[in-house]
């Protein structure tokens, strides 16, 4: 093992960004050695992932599934762990880096964990940055963990903001695919299926980022991860529609210069920038061939047929509360839309709802976030009650 070899842990290691993570790790694997590997219910896939990675342990926090895993992995020296708690305490153990790549809400308390034992954390996973930023930073600075952005436009503004010289920094510009439905009237959306909105033009993405990304929410959900990640003001951060998701994010400096960072639509290489960091390591994934490349596009967002961006900006205003409200909103909306109860524009009549009928809260802890979390969903579930 060379001296650069770095100990990784991957919370959520069976789900899209799981999945290219290893890849990355696959294609450079004398520079990791992967400890905890984690995966809530899909058994086989987890097993197979421990194996390919050579991991020392893997953990389903879904428990019933703990003799299927030992099953899988029996004659293997990898160890076994099942349920949350396991997660919880395994995702505790020190290591250079945690990806950290479940999806949701779910993801919070195992970040928070890994605040104990990492030395930095990769966070692909925005929804516990969106719900619980303040806390998460505040945690990070205190405890010396340093923060990985692996959101594509946060990874790419991580990598062109000149940390140092902040009052130089104009404004920051997301880029925006605009998603499946960017050119729908609102009268076009209301029919749209579940399996329209899981296929994305560009990217390859887990269910719930991809309805995410066909309402907007996802850059919704950005503007606030910018927001926390960056310690920026909001009215210093735009969006900007890019079809081609070629310049993944921008940072624009008070004298008119505007750098960006460029590549594939593929997330081997915000991945690889975060494991490689501070040096960078060679992508397994696609990479830009600028003779294909016919146009790079820009449009303004229409706020109207998307009002998703316009409730972050409002959300930010109102605070901590507003912007976990708004989350959990979206993960019991999203899924209820996946499930057919409801409709594809009713998402946002929930989230707006939850909004209206969410107090002021103070989330200065874990339970505090993890109970106001709760309260939110049990309204949003309310609101769906009594459309259905
Ligand atoms: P995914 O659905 O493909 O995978 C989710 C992973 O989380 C799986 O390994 C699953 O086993 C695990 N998981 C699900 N529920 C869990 C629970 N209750 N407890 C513990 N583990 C659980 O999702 P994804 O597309 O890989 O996205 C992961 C995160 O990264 C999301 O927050 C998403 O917004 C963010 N992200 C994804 C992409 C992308 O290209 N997929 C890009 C940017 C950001
Ligand atoms: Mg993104």
């Amino acid at each position: 093992m060379s001296d650069d070899t770095k100990t990784i842990s991957i919370l959520g290691v069976t789900g899209s960004i799981g999945s290219s993570t290893s890849k990355v790790i696959l294609s450079a694997p004398e520079q990791f050695n992967v400890q905890n590997v984690t995966a809530h219910s899909n058994v086989d896939e987890l097993a197979k992932k421990a194996i390919a990675l050579r991991a020392k342990r893997a953990i389903i926090s879904d428990e019933q599934y703990y003799n299927d895993l030992k099953t899988a992995l029996s004659g293997t020296n990898i160890e076994v762990a099942a349920g949350k708690n396991s997660l919880i305490e395994f995702a505790e153990e020190p290591v250079d880096v945690t990806m950290a790549a479940v999806v949701g809400i779910a993801g919070l308390e195992p970040v928070m964990a890994a605040m104990k034992g990492s030395s930095a954390i990769a966070v692909a996973n925005k929804e516990p940055l969106v719900s619980a930023g303040e806390l998460v930073l505040d945690t990070a600075k205190k405890s010396g963990v340093k923060i990985l952005p692996v959101d594509s436009e946060h990874n790419a503004i991580f990598q062109v903001l000149d940390e140092k010289r902040r009052n130089l920094i104009k404004r920051i510009i997301l880029t925006a695919s605009g998603g499946p439905f960017r050119e729908y009237t609102l009268e076009q959306m209301v029919d749209i299926t579940p399996q329209q909105a899981v296929k994305h033009p560009n990217w390859s993405m887990g269910a719930k980022i991809s309805v995410d990304s066909a309402t907007m929410m996802n850059k919704a959900l950005e503007i606030i991860e910018a927001y926390y990640l960056f310690d920026m003001p909001a009215n210093q951060i735009d969006v900007i529609i890019h079809p081609q998701s070629i310049i993944h994010s921008m940072v624009e400096y008070i004298d008119g210069s505007v750098l960006s960072q460029m590549g594939a639509s593929d997330m081997c290489t915000p991945i690889a920038y975060a494991l490689g960091w501070p040096n960078r390591i060679k992508t397994p994934g696609d990479t830009l061939d600028f003779q294909t490349i016919s146009k790079l596009e820009f449009y303004e967002p229409d706020f109207e047929r998307f009002r998703s961006l316009k409730l972050a900006y409002a959300c930010l205003e109102k605070g901590q509360w507003a912007c976990a409200a708004f989350n959990a909103a979206n993960e019991v909306a999203v899924a209820a839309f996946l499930d057919g109860r409801i409709g594809f524009l009713d998402i946002l009549r929930i989230n707006e709802d939850t909004l209206e009928q969410t107090e002021k809260t103070e989330l200065n802890d874990l339970n505090s976030v993890i109970e106001f979390d709760k309260l939110a969903r049990d309204r949003a579930e309310r609101y769906i009650h009594s459309l259905i």
